[in-house]
């Protein structure tokens, strides 16, 4: 039991907010994007600042509290809060400084994806990072991070330069390529387990209109798709950014209504250059393909396609993730998917194979924590539905199908797209060689595994 004066202090200390169950605002700010992760808190500390956080870092050890740290609260399983703990929320720090000349943003945790776009691209610049604008930047880029920008530029962390660190006895400091190296190093793939980061620094690229979109087509034509698209990707120029995906068309719209509830095979694209450009680069992906059921490709800002899956995925709603990364798609792991897929149990959940090669095969293996560079495509399969009552059939469902193709796919998977009842074993797959090491430097840094609510590699 903590002493009133006690929690009374540390409250009294914070520039942030602190909130507690008896708090109005408790519920709201406590809920996660993942509906079906409901954790109550002891207390939350809303951070303003690098001191809020040194503070509240003291605090949960010298009072032997879980913590767990929170960016935008998308994590599947819920990384991003704990039962009974103190969850160190990041959410308030916000800020994004774009330096135009050396095409640098300097980017706070608290940050959304959508937050870190919207700043960049008055400069015609962007960060590679994942597909969805609400998502938090900072568990996003700690584990990885991938989208359509990442086949020319790499993964997010590929294009982190630096990052401030609040480590878990409380001190701050800064690792980059020079300073703090082998921090550094952790910190490029191997999640929250390190230390709390107060502020990346990443690098930018130019990216300002693209020429995006989905092309649909009858899920009966999906293994045709799926063929050419595993042999069309090799040879794609690294300006496109193109997933596969199979779902079901949503009964709403924008969809055309004698399509709702019918399933798909989705191509999304998204080429950073022109029209024109783009039309001549997806036009042998095309050549000779059914007629796709609608093709809405066009000229469109950067933030528009990251932003464009917001409306169908709000927070709040039922999901189960597996992943799986994904060296070659064979004609027997499509018909495995095939059939997996024509089972879904709700309009919304999905199987996508994001791509991971160009610009992230030319890093090595070993020169970040992110091991698993050789890797085509990263595979997730995710049960979605809005009503809890689902939960227990697309969680069957999503496991049933990673049970059949997962055969067919590597022994890891991205970090991001994991719940928390893989097993050790699994984390080990991912991070291969890198795990010992990974390890190792987490016995350095957190010997007491304090950071323990995360895809945790114990010391
Ligand atoms: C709809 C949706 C779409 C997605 N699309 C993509 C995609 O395209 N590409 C992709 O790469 N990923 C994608 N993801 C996965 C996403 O990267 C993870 O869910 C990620 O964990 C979200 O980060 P967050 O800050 O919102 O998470 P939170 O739930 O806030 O935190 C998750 C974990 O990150 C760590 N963490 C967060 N902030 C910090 C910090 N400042 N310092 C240290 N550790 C910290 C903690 O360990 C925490 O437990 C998607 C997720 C969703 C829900």
């Amino acid at each position: 039991m903590l002493e009133a004066p006690k929690i009374a202090a540390f409250k009294a200390s914070l520039r942030g907010q602190f909130i507690e169950p008896h708090d109005a605002s408790y519920e709201d700010v406590r809920a996660l994007y993942n509906g079906m992760i409901d954790k109550r808190p002891l207390m939350i500390a809303r951070c303003t600042n690098a001191s809020d956080v040194m503070k509240s870092v003291n605090f949960g050890r010298e009072n032997n509290l879980l913590v767990a740290i929170r960016g935008g609260g998308h994590n599947g399983p819920g990384l991003g809060s704990c039962d009974g703990g103190l969850v160190i929320d990041l959410s308030l720090m916000k800020g994004v400084r774009v330096d135009p000349e050396l095409r640098t943003a300097r980017v706070g945790p608290g940050c959304t994806q959508g937050d870190v776009d919207d700043a960049t691209h008055a400069f015609g610049l962007a960060v590679p990072a994942g597909i969805i604008s609400t998502t938090g930047i900072a568990g996003l880029t700690l584990s990885g991070g991938h989208g359509y920008l990442s086949r020319k530029y790499g993964l997010t962390i590929d294009n982190l330069l630096e990052a401030d660190v609040v480590l878990a006895d409380g001190s701050f400091v800064t690792a980059n390529k020079e300073k703090n190296s082998d921090l550094f190093w952790a910190l490029r793939g191997g999640g929250g387990n390190f230390g709390i980061v107060t502020s990346f620094l990443f690098q930018l690229h130019p990216v300002s209109t693209v020429f995006a979109g989905p092309i649909v087509w009858d899920q009966r034509h999906a293994r045709t798709i799926m063929q050419r698209y595993r042999d069309f990707l090799p040879s794609a120029p690294e300006e496109l950014g193109v997933f596969v995906g199979l779902k079901t068309i949503l009964s709403s719209a924008p969809f055309p209504e004698e399509l709702w509830g019918k399933r798909m095979c989705l191509l999304m694209c998204c080429y950073n250059g022109s029209e024109e450009k783009g039309g001549e680069t997806l036009a042998p992906l095309l050549d000779g393909l059914p007629t796709p059921w609608f093709n809405w490709v066009g000229q469109m800002p950067y933030p528009s396609v990251q932003s464009m899956f917001d409306g169908l995925y709000p927070k709040g709603m039922q999901w189960y993730w597996r992943g799986d990364f994904v060296k070659t798609l064979s004609d027997s792991a499509i018909d495995v998917h095939l059939e997996q897929a024509a089972e879904a149990p709700s309009e919304l959940s999905l199987m996508h194979l994001y791509p991971i090669d160009g610009a992230v095969h030319r890093v090595g293996k070993d020169e970040t924590a992110w091991n698993c560079r050789d890797a085509t495509w990263s595979m997730v399969i995710a049960g979605i539905d809005p009503n809890p009552q689902k939960a227990g059939p697309i969680t069957r469902w999503t496991k049933g199908y990673w049970d059949a193709v997962h055969p067919f796919n590597l022994g890891g998977a991205y970090p991001n797209f994991m719940m928390d009842d893989e097993g050790d074993e699994r984390l080990k797959a991912t991070y291969g060689d890198n795990y010992k090491r990974l390890a190792a430097l987490k016995a350095q840094y957190d010997p007491t595994n304090f950071f323990r609510v995360n895809q945790n590699i114990k010391p």
